[in-house]
């Protein structure tokens, strides 16, 4: 591991400057993924600041009969929230479904969010990555791919986002909330917090140096039946193959999520509009144009699959 400087911040304003001031500076919460990539050099930050202080490890209701769920609160703690548990219990699964108990007791809401691919050779640095060293090139395009993206690909990067989380983030319309050095705020939606690859994978949010996560709200509950199914190699302590964020109301409408085959949390508005129709109509709208390898082309069942059985559940739970 590379020699950095840590300073703990005194507020969420003053974490932002002084990230701002350092170029290659890094926020630290959980330290979960951050903490890896630097022993194995894949990050390289040469300032650390320590963001657990700032007291944004809270949950709290908003005007609008929302929540507001502060960066810093740890997995565990929101998916055991009786507020989460009653009215979001789309979030409680995804984040149950993630990790392990003692990864989630450290995982803290942003960080969760921030986590980078788990692409093979992102990992590998005696591998070319577009996204680690921009412009070396991709080992996963030729390469082994059977994890990777189905849609929204580029020809820079493959990579899928690992978040479960941000799955049901994406279907319940989370907002992400930050301040920039300047001591201004702002809201971005879910929607637009992640990009696709395009040709810069290496920018993976439109998060600037030194915006810091201060919160993530969701909007009022929207009832229905919410479920999370995750397709994975083994049945815990693995990334998701594909997962199906889904929520059904009691007229057949609803929202559907994708995680596993993308760059970033995956919802189109005509699936929406055809889960009525059914599982295929629905996988056939979210994965429009999808570009598989050898290897992952499999996924493009293992999605209509795993939604048929996701909807089926869900109509039984209803019934
Ligand atoms: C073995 C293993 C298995 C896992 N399995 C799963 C799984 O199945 N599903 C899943 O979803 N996840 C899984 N994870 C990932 C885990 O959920 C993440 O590592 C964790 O959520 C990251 O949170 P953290 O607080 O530790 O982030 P950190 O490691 O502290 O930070 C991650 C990134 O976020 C940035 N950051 C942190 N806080 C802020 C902030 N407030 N504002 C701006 N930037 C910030 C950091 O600078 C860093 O770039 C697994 C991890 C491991 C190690
Ligand atoms: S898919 Fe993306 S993360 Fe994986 S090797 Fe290619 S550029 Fe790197």
């Amino acid at each position: 591991m590379k020699p950095f400087a840590y300073e703990r911040a005194s507020s969420p304003k003053d974490a932002a400057a002084k990230a701002a001031k350092t170029p290659g500076a890094k926020f630290i919460a959980g330290g979960t993924n951050l903490l890896d990539l630097m022993k194995i050099g894949v990050e390289e930050p040469v300032h650390l600041i320590d963001v657990n202080g700032l007291k944004l490890d809270t949950i709290e209701a908003t005007d609008d009969g929302g929540v507001r769920i502060g960066a810093l609160v740890r997995n565990t703690e929101l998916a055991a929230d009786t507020r989460i548990r009653r009215d979001y219990p789309l979030l409680s699964r995804a984040l149950l479904a993630g990790a392990s108990g003692q990864l989630r007791n450290k995982a803290t809401t942003a960080g969760n969010l921030l986590q980078r691919t788990r692409c093979p050779y992102f990992y590998d640095t005696n591998q070319p990555c577009n996204k680690r060293l921009p412009g070396s090139g991709c080992a996963a395009i030729g390469g082994f791919s059977r994890q990777h993206a189905i849609v929204g690909v580029s020809k820079s990067c493959i990579a899928t986002h690992p978040s479960d989380m941000a799955v049901a983030m994406r279907a319940l319309d989370a907002t992400v909330e930050t301040v920039r050095p300047d001591g201004s705020t702002r809201r971005i939606a879910i929607a637009d917090f992640h990009t696709l690859p395009g040709t810069t994978p290496n920018v993976e949010t439109v998060l600037a140096h030194g915006e810091l996560i201060t919160a993530v709200t969701l909007p009022r509950p929207v009832g229905g039946v919410q479920l999370y199914h995750k397709v994975r190699d083994r049945a815990s302590y693995a990334f998701a193959l594909v997962s199906v964020a889904l929520i059904l109301q009691p007229d057949g409408g609803g929202r559907v999520a994708l995680g596993g085959v993308a760059h970033k949390p995956w919802r189109k508005s005509d699936a929406d509009a055809a889960l009525p129709k059914g599982a295929k109509a629905a996988s056939d709208a979210l994965l429009a144009g999808a570009e598989t390898t050898h290897d992952n082309a499999f996924k493009v069942t293992l999605v209509e699959r795993a939604l048929a059985a996701t909807l089926a559940e869900a109509k039984e739970t209803s019934a």
